[in-house]
């Protein structure tokens, strides 16, 4: 690698650090700067074969005090309302819901 290569590195990893730091100037908490991806519906077909439900208080036959935010599919921050989920791809679960898929963190 010469110089330029590093250079160029150096100034796009500061150019990625400035626009991080800028986010919540601009109104953009960062955890939510990718959170665009759109919630569950009950009637997605992969919802309703796993028995999805948005409230895991309402859920029946699911193991008791289970629910997406404990869950190690869950790909949400600790102590977010919704995120990602390795059964959902480019969808979001609600923190407070399970699904039959639904394991314990390790
Ligand atoms: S796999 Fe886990 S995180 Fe995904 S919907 Fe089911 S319970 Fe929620």
């Amino acid at each position: 690698m010469n110089d330029k290569t590093n250079l160029s590195r150096r100034r796009l990893l500061q150019q990625v650090a400035t626009g991080a730091m800028l986010l919540p100037l601009a109104g953009v908490p960062f955890a939510n700067a990718y959170a665009a991806d759109p919630l569950v519906t009950p009637d997605d077909p992969t919802a309703k074969a796993l028995k999805y439900v948005e409230d895991a208080s309402k859920a029946s036959g699911m193991k008791p005090g289970s629910h997406c935010g404990n869950c190690a599919l869950y790909q949400g921050a600790a102590g977010s309302a919704q995120g990602g989920c390795a059964i959902f791809p480019g969808k979001q679960v609600k923190a407070a819901g399970v699904c039959a898929s639904w394991a314990p963190k390790a």
